[in-house]
């Protein structure tokens, strides 16, 4: 496995294997690998030539006061678990590199990025967008691998590529989650043991609307209501937001629609996690 720091040999050693017309895979992520990671590296590995991940923890996509200082990093580990892995190539630019003096060219995607975790984190995904492409045009994979936990990221980037015609697959894969259903992530590493007992409650909540989705219940609000309840009734939680929403648009839905969006935001204490399900009438 290579490793490469300079933006501009990237894209040399990505030039140089189109043209030996190899299919390039590329898995973004900011490291602190966990199985959701590794199910996408998985994938990349069985679809691909080459496996390319970048590491890099995108300074553009955090607000000022949120935890770009303290956000988890563990190169080395990266390293030995992506070697496992059977990946090729792993990216490790520097901000610097990345964002050097004189930089401001940003790609915003404007609508599925207002609401849900838009709206706290107003400058968050012009970040995650300007960063993405910015990867897309250096490595020019052929397939790029997000996971469905990040949903209104891979919306976003699903938007992104069609708007701007850019030439590669999006594939989207589904949420690795721990034995009690708590979606994985980098950040649970941060939460105290009784905040991590109380984080069962995302899962829990997108399931009770699973369930009432299910049973026939078609209202909307009577749904968020229930949902709502379960996050109050835990008291390390505090709810950010939930909603049912359209799967393309992200805009909220009055009725249930096939499919439909559960989708959620909570803190306990500084850490805030988010999860989804994709509901659809039986
Ligand atoms: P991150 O390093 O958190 O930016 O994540 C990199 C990629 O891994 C993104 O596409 C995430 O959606 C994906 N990812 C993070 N957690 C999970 C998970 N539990 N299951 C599946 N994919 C995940």
């Amino acid at each position: 496995m290579q490793t490469i720091h300079e933006p501009s040999a990237i894209g040399r050693r990505c030039e140089s294997l189109r043209r030996e017309g190899k299919t390039i895979g590329l898995v973004p992520t900011m490291g602190a690998f966990h199985e959701g990671h590794l199910s996408l590296m998985r994938r990349a590995r069985a679809e691909n030539d080459v496996v390319i991940v970048s590491i890099f923890v995108n300074p553009i996509q955090f607000a000022r006061g949120e935890d770009f200082e303290s956000y988890p990093r563990d190169l080395q580990g990266d390293l030995a678990q992506a070697e496992r892995a059977e990946v090729d190539l792993v990216f490790t630019p520097s901000a610097e590199e990345i964002y050097p003096d004189g930089f401001q060219t940003y790609v915003d995607v404007t609508e599925i990025t207002k609401g849900l975790c838009g709206a706290s984190r107003p400058e968050h995904f012009r970040g995650v967008t300007t960063i993405v492409t910015k990867l897309f045009n250096l490595i020019r994979a052929h397939r790029a691998y997000f996971g469905q936990k990040d949903y209104q990221q891979s919306a976003a980037v699903r938007r992104l590529v069609a708007d701007l015609n850019l030439d590669l697959e999006i594939v989207l894969l589904p949420t690795v989650r721990e034995a009690d259903g708590l979606a994985i992530s980098s950040r649970n590493v941060r939460l105290a043991p009784e905040e991590r007992q109380a984080a069962c409650v995302l899962y829990t909540s997108l399931r009770l609307a699973e369930e009432r989705v299910g049973s026939g219940e078609r209202d909307a609000k009577t749904i968020l209501d229930e949902m709502r309840s379960v996050i109050e009734a835990e008291p390390l939680a505090h709810l950010d937001y939930v909603a049912l929403c359209d799967p393309e648009t992200l805009k909220p839905l009055d009725r249930i629609e096939d499919p439909m969006l559960a989708v959620l935001a909570v803190r306990f204490g500084k850490t805030r996690l988010i999860d989804n399900l994709l509901l659809t009438l039986p």
